[in-house]
């Protein structure tokens, strides 16, 4: 789950991290008002789920009350990315001398979190890594030991951070390992940490993605779902206890289990197709649960054919066979759909398909052929 910028910086500051005072505003209104309240120039910032909203025209300086009123009518009526601006941040504005970049995510390869900074703050990280890798640099944490007070001045030492700042720094790096790791986030980020004209550190930008496994424990951070921000069809599925990730190809595929559905994807590719989704209705899916994964497959239209792959061990094939007819009655798919039931009530199963306009197959491999046919509009 992605946090919007004014969400993290709260949580930041909750572990001393120093963040520019600020509240968010729904109408240009709102913003004049806080505003008038800070005093001064302020910073109107555009609270989309997107990086790169300064380029976009989404962050912009006000000199006062008017200003602010003025550039938060036009963020406010502004799509960036194609999410439309629903609120904006109304912060004190910052002098800047400096632009540093600091992060922690998961290195899923040495097992451990790393902290990232950079001399090269405020742009892109990914260009800054692929460009001048070099001028990126890391430290594994121990998420026993956590972060040690050493591996901050290490970091402090290599983005060449003037001494005076590294007690400041330290402090902001710890704060944000905190807030990472009592979250249960997968990424934290604060680009661009600045150092001010008047020599002090402060995040003027934040982002968090939170691990969705890890939200139960977590009902502070789960309200903050901005379900607004989100595909409609990952809403839905997350409402049914469905996963579904969308992707760029045009097979929808309905399975259940998490491997079964990587396998299913794997093989629709060796034959040469392409998934348009990964989508595990779990063990156990009932009728209704099934129907509502159908809906969501096909309120993608680039899908072009579909393909339940289900293996019934606890999940029931003539359940799964009940779901699939309610849904084709409600939603009349107009793509060819292919099933491979095996396992648990399967003849069952198919003996309800045998009425629905569907291709059958017995295996695997005959079902992804089948679905890739199907998909390129040839005959299966
Ligand atoms: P992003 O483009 O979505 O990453 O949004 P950021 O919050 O990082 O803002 C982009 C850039 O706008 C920063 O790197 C700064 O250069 C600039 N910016 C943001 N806030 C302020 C501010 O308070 N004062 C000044 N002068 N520039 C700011
Ligand atoms: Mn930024």
């Amino acid at each position: 789950m992605k946090l919007h910028e004014y969400q993290s910086k709260q949580i930041f500051a909750q572990y001393g991290v120093p963040i520019p005072k600020g509240r968010v505003a729904a109408t240009a209104g709102e913003a004049r008002q806080i505003a008038e309240e800070l005093g001064g120039r302020v910073v109107i910032k555009s609270q989309v789920l997107v990086g790169g909203r300064g380029k976009a025209g989404g962050i912009r300086l006000a000199k006062n009350p008017e200003e602010a009123e003025e550039l938060a009518t036009q963020i406010l009526g502004m799509e960036i990315k194609g999410l439309p601006v629903r609120k904006v941040l109304v912060d004190e504005a910052a002098n800047i001398k400096q632009e540093i970049y600091l992060g922690i995510t998961n290195d899923r390869a040495a097992r451990k979190p790393v902290l990232m900074a950079s001399a090269a703050g405020g742009v892109d990280i990914e260009e800054v890594a692929r460009e001048t890798p070099e001028k990126i640099i890391r430290v594994h944490i121990d998420p026993l030991l956590g972060l040690r007070d050493y591996q901050a001045r290490y970091i402090a030492a290599g983005i060449d951070l003037p001494r005076e700042h590294w007690r400041d720094f330290g402090k902001i790096a710890h704060g944000l390992w905190q807030a990472y790791t009592r979250s249960d986030a997968t990424l934290a980020e604060i680009n661009p940490l600045v150092i001010t004209k008047d020599e002090r550190l402060l995040a003027l930008d934040g982002k968090m993605l939170i691990d969705d496994n890890a939200l139960f424990r977590h009902p502070d951070l789960a309200e903050m779902r901005d379900v607004d921000e989100e595909a409609p069809a990952e809403t839905e599925a997350r409402k049914y206890g469905i996963s579904y990730i969308q992707l760029d190809g045009n097979i929808g595929c309905m399975v259940n289990g998490a491997g079964l559905a990587m396998a299913t994807m794997d093989i629709i590719k060796l034959f040469g197709g392409e998934p348009a989704n990964f989508l595990d209705i779990g063990g156990g899916a009932g009728a209704e649960k099934v129907a509502a994964a159908l809906r969501i497959i096909l309120s993608d239209p680039n899908v072009k054919a579909v393909l339940f792959n289900i293996f019934g061990g606890i999940t029931r094939c003539d359940e799964v066979a009940k779901g699939i007819l309610t849904a084709l009655e409600e939603v009349k798919p107009q793509v060819p759909m292919v099933v491979r039931l095996v396992g648990t009530n399967a003849e069952e199963g198919r003996q309800l398909l045998s009425e629905a306009d569907m291709l059958t197959a017995e295996t695997l491999t005959e079902a992804a052929q089948k679905a890739v046919a199907a998909a390129k509009g040839g005959q299966a």
